[in-house]
């Protein structure tokens, strides 16, 4: 697996490039803003952009969809719960935080327990309500993608259209905190961390 971190935009999203080693192909993991610096990156790892996995519809991690979309044809991931907002410029934010339109278009609604092959990986969708009904942590070999469910020492924010206290709690402890301690948690904002750290540490579970 071969793997990137490029943090894009005002709102410091973090965006993430998985990549396949045998296929060198690319799936993007919320590119939030910046197409063109997570473009560049992926070039210089030597792979194609081939699929979107967003975790949720939130403009931050949206911004550079668009640009994906008509350079490569690259197809849009979204679970079904958060497809409509993505669609819906002023659901998704992308109107008030770029002052552009964005009306983006799922290619596959996803479902908790769904499995997307990459060459010799395989993401893993685990529907993670909570702070937006249709947000979803990628599981890929040892490392989980949380987006804006689980942070480092923190959680997301509930109180968007959709966010619910008791859900994203749940979410974490019940779908998150099932996992092997020794994942590695990469957050839609700031820096990695361990579901066992995450145990530990994380004053709000
Ligand atoms: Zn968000
Ligand atoms: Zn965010």
């Amino acid at each position: 697996m071969i793997f990137e971190t490029v943090t894009v935009g005002m709102y410091g999203a973090n965006c993430y490039i998985v990549g396949s080693e045998e296929t060198k192909e690319a799936a993007i993991i919320d590119p939030g803003a910046e197409f063109n610096r997570i473009d560049k990156k992926i070039k210089s790892m030597g792979l194609t952009p081939q699929i979107i996995i967003l975790t949720h519809y939130h403009g931050d991690h949206i911004g550079a969809v668009e640009d994906f979309v008509e350079k490569y044809g690259t197809k849009v991931y979204i679970h079904e719960e958060d497809a409509e907002a993505l669609g819906n410029s002023a659901m998704n934010f992308t109107k008030s935080m770029f002052g552009k339109d964005m009306s983006i278009k799922a290619d596959v609604k996803l479902k908790d327990g769904d499995k997307i092959n990459l060459g010799e990986l395989t993401f893993e969708i685990i529907h993670t309500p909570g702070h937006t009904k249709g947000g979803i942590c990628i599981k890929v070999g040892n490392i989980m993608m949380t987006g804006d469910t689980l942070f480092n020492s923190s959680i997301g924010r509930t109180d968007f259209p959709g966010g619910s206290f008791e859900e994203i709690i749940s979410s974490i402890k019940n779908k998150i905190f099932k996992y092997d301690d020794e994942t590695i948690i990469y957050p839609g904002h700031m820096s990695p961390s361990t579901i066992k750290n995450e145990k530990k540490f994380n004053p709000f579970l």
